[in-house]
């Protein structure tokens, strides 16, 4: 994913007399000025932990836009012409993410040619450096050869910032100072970039663009917090508050549907020229009203803003700055094809980003109505407040019981059962007929991976499925009914009521699920009874893990929710072992052994590489794991080392102590966002007294921000005469680095049933430990119960 444009940033800045389209006009003919170029020695840029050296070379400024100059460039065409950039990552998880891309823990890289494009006040701070050397004087000879180099540059990258720069520098309060993005040039990368955001959640970030099979992707080297927002970091604030969602959408018969979204927006400061949202690719956006009026809208799509990317920032112009504190109403008028045919009559809402103008994501009230063909059905998020038909349409429509962050729906021709358990009604839908994917394709069997997953909220995506002899989705309807609903209410029985009291569950083809609030797509898979062959932890994945997932997705990722990149994984760790903990109790403990088995197998598979899966980050670098190196390992960490984490946690509080951990989770953190420090503290509230790494702050370094699967080895002998004996043990770890350390319990049965723990904690070097013992020993086993992740 490209980063840049679509982070929140901005210049209190000059209200055009134009307007947003003037303005964009404008920045895709601006220039490089011929009068403002100048040979120049020794200047330096510095943004907090960012350090650029213009050594010896020559430097042009853009033309000014709202009054501002946006862009220089830099060349080093003098003898002993030299450029470079210098940034020091503060913490070991990034300066091994750098090392991992650059080879080296710090960014040390000297240039030939860069592009600055900003909108602070940097023209001001280089021009002021000017009289500090001699040399530092305005050219007029290289002045039209680097203008007529540098400007169609400028104007391709235009498209990817112009969001941005709208925002700063037209957006009035809605804006805030000084983006800087340094594009180099040198012989060892070809380009990459460095960007520092004052208003970003992480200010520094630098990686380059990679071509790897077709695709692009945004290779994150390193990304972090700058020295201010380390020594004190800023408090997340929503710069306008939305709530009460209404969305009216007809499905014309083509599929496509055309929405009308009304939504009341509260600016917290005074004199915003402009609102952002966000909207998946695939919705046209026609028109934008606020109170009536018509509103300018800017929406542009471009390649940089949207490397991986399924939704699409756009601004709205207001036709008067905005008031703190009064409440507006935005309507939108949009359209798009947001629902795929899979054959045999199967839809399924193909859009992976919101099909309808967000901000952020925040929690609403949602009021809504579908208008659609009668020959098909359609669920959604939320009560039935009145349904009819009008000619040959049906009109359903839908209020939420309680404020949610997404409202989906879903569509088909659908069989339909409603189980109620625990106070909770479910409604479960099967398609009557099968997509034409599962359809049996004689000659064909593919495997199913385990639990690949997707960037979305909350889901997982499977691969194609085996062909098996004529399934039918409805004669299993009753099975995934009693599924889904057994697991709704063992989840409410430990973590309370669920986003919404009325969950509706319905299939998507092929490839995966996903949980919203009060709806929650399921796998076709899951309705299809596996053939004999299939290996047991996919059958188990498809008859209860992939269902309860989903169903935990109701408190994880919809009550208790996450706001930053590095928390993400916590969703999909939280709604893993909630799973787990469902089969577990359903189906034993070696069901729940398998999957976790099942998991580490795949984390410790050797890539092209050569290097094992989990070697490509730590879980808490969530997307940046889909990168060029690793386009897949996002999937195998977040769901297999998330759950290995949870696991790990259970295993040295107990389980009365982790269920209490989160139910506490749930309660503390409903319809609020936690992040992973948070969760360390909650976690270590439940450890038992007098624990060892009392604050797991070790824990955390080595497996939530650290990366490694040791193999462990225990070795042990029994001295000394009954009753004063002693049992000395060795634990041997290997193929981790020399300052990996975990916590191991070796487990003595030292009479029938009754069993002493000694938890070691294990180093580069061999360690020994002695318990003492009355009697022989009965069985002598380390980690009998998955409590480490550790290579087998
Ligand atoms: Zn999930």
């Amino acid at each position: 994913m490209r980063w840049l444009p679509v982070l929140a940033f901005a210049v209190r800045g000059t209200l055009l007399a134009g307007t947003a389209a003037d303005f964009v006009r404008a920045l895709h003919e601006n220039q490089f000025d011929r009068s403002e170029c100048y040979r120049v020695r020794d200047i330096t840029i510095v943004k907090e932990d960012l350090k650029i050296y213009l050594t010896d070379g020559h430097l042009i400024f853009s033309k000014p836009l709202a009054g501002r100059r946006i862009a220089a460039a830099f060349t080093a065409d003098v003898d002993g012409g030299d450029g470079e950039v210098i940034l020091l990552p503060p913490s070991r998880a990034e300066r091994s993410s750098l090392a991992s891309y650059t080879g080296s823990p710090n960014l040390d890289e000297h240039f030939h040619a860069a592009m600055f494009i900003f909108t602070g006040s940097d023209y001001d701070a280089i021009l002021s450096q000017l009289p500090k050397s001699t040399v530092n004087k305005k050219v007029a000879d290289v002045a039209a050869n680097m203008d007529e180099f540098w400007t169609p540059t400028l104007r391709s990258l235009a498209d990817g910032f112009e969001t941005r720069m709208a925002l700063d520098l037209i957006g009035g309060s809605a804006g805030h100072p000084g983006i800087f993005v340094g594009l180099f040039k040198n012989s060892k990368y070809g380009n990459f970039d460095v960007i520092f955001d004052p208003n970003g959640q992480e200010q520094i970030i630098a990686g380059r663009v990679v071509e790897r099979d077709h695709h692009n992707y945004f290779d994150t080297w390193t990304s972090f917090a700058d020295r201010s927002a380390r020594h004190s970091p800023p408090v997340h604030r929503e710069d306008v508050l939305l709530s009460d969602y209404r969305i009216e959408s007809t499905l014309n018969a083509d599929l496509s549907l055309d929405c009308v979204t009304r939504v009341k927006v509260k600016p917290l400061a005074d004199g915003a020229n402009t609102v952002s949202f966000q909207m998946t690719v695939e919705m046209e956006l026609a028109s934008a009203t606020v109170d009536g009026r018509p509103a300018e809208i800017l929406r542009r799509d471009s390649l940089r803003s949207n490397i991986g990317r399924s939704e699409e920032l756009f601004l709205v112009f207001p036709p008067e700055p905005l008031r703190a504190g009064r409440e507006y109403e935005f309507e939108f008028k949009h359209s798009g094809k947001v629902i795929q045919d899979a054959g045999d009559h199967v839809y399924y809402v193909s859009a992976r980003g919101n099909w309808y103008p967000t901000h952020n994501v925040q929690f609403a009230q949602y009021d809504l109505t579908f208008r659609y063909p009668l020959d098909l059905d359609l669920v959604a998020a939320g009560d039935i407040v009145e349904e009819r038909t009008e000619g040959d349409r049906r009109i359903t429509r839908r209020r939420t019981a309680s404020t949610i962050r997404f409202a989906a729906f879903n569509l088909g021709h659908y069989e339909q059962v409603q189980v109620e358990r625990a106070g909770y009604v479910v409604d479960v839908c099967a398609n009557r007929s099968l997509e034409t994917a599962l359809l049996p394709r004689p000659q064909q069997t593919l495997s199913i991976p385990m639990a690949a997953a997707h960037q979305g909220q909350g889901a997982i995506v499977v691969g194609p499925a085996q062909a098996p002899p004529a399934p039918s989705p409805v004669a299993e309807l009753q099975r995934v009914a009693t599924e889904v609903a057994s697991s709704v209410e063992f989840m409410v029985s430990r973590f309370g009521p669920p986003a919404l009291p009325h969950i509706t569950v319905s299939p998507i083809p092929g490839t995966f699920g996903q949980g919203f609030p009060g709806l929650i797509y399921i796998s076709t898979l899951a309705y299809v009874k596996p053939p004999p062959a299939t290996n047991p932890s996919q059958q188990l994945y498809f008859d209860d893990f992939l269902q309860a997932h989903e169903v935990a997705h109701q408190w994880w990722g919809n009550r208790v929710t996450t706001n930053f990149y590095r928390d993400g994984w916590l969703m999909e760790a939280l709604a893993n072992v909630s799973a787990l903990l469902y089969v577990e109790k359903r189906k034993g403990a070696q069901s729940a052994e398998l999957m976790l088995d099942s998991y580490r197998t795949s984390l410790l598979e050797k890539g092209s590489n050569g290097q094992i899966a989990d070697a490509a980050g730590p879980v808490s670098f969530g997307l940046r794991l889909t990168n060029s190196v690793t386009p897949a390992a996002y999937t195998t960490i977040t769901y297999g080392k998330g759950l290995w984490v949870m696991q790990m946690l259970r295993r040295r509080m107990g389980d009365e102590r982790f269920l209490a951990l989160l139910a506490d989770l749930a309660k503390q953190y409903d319809h609020r966002e936690i992040t992973t420090d948070e969760f360390r503290r909650a976690a270590a509230a439940h450890l038992p007294p007098h624990s060892d790494d009392p604050r797991l702050e070790t824990f955390f370094d080595q497996w939530v921000n650290g990366t490694g699967i040791p193999a462990l080895k225990l070795s042990y002998a029994v001295r000394g005469k009954a009753p004063q004996l002693r049992l000395v043990g060795t634990i041997t770890q290997s193929d981790v680095e020399s300052d990996f350390s975990t916590l191991a319990p070796v487990e003595i049965e030292v009479a029938r049933g009754q069993t002493i723990t000694q938890w070691v904690r294990t180093s580069v070097d061999p360690v020994t430990f002695t318990v003492p013992l009355k009697q022989a020993p009965l069985k002598v086993a380390l980690d009998p119960h998955h409590a480490v992740l550790r290579r087998m």
